[in-house]
């Protein structure tokens, strides 16, 4: 896992992984490193990549750090959750409206065969 960090006009360095391509940030979803950042090959997953990894900030050893982000992110899937409600809220209306106006062509649909059976006779 060699690398290479280059500084640019940039305030930040950046990482050159395996390939010689600048890494990308990306943020850990496993139970060890929740949320924590980290440098990976911009390749992945795709069979040509370096395999790469570095923490993008060093890993946190302060609970309250992690129950910090933990909180951060609860609010943000709150808010999500919240929109995601609304969201379903409006389709249900949509849903009932288009039930409505399936029922009333049903009834037309019905009424002009009506109409043509009384037209034959
Ligand atoms: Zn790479």
């Amino acid at each position: 896992m060699a690398s290479q960090t280059s500084s640019s006009s940039s305030s930040r360095a950046r990482v050159l992984c395996d390939c010689g391509e600048y890494a990308i940030v990306a943020t850990s979803r496993t139970p060890e490193n929740p949320g924590q950042r980290f440098w990976g090959c911009k390749n992945y997953p795709s069979a040509g990549n370096c395999g790469f990894v570095g923490w993008y900030e060093p890993p946190v050893q302060n609970d309250d750090i992690v129950v910090y982000r933990l909180r951060r992110k609860i609010v943000n899937l709150e808010a999500q959750l919240e929109d995601k409600k609304k969201r379903n809220e409006e389709d249900l209306k949509k849903i009932e409206s288009l039930q409505r106006k399936n029922y009333w062509l049903r009834v037309l649909v019905i009424v002009f065969g009506l109409f043509i059976i009384c037209l034959k006779l």
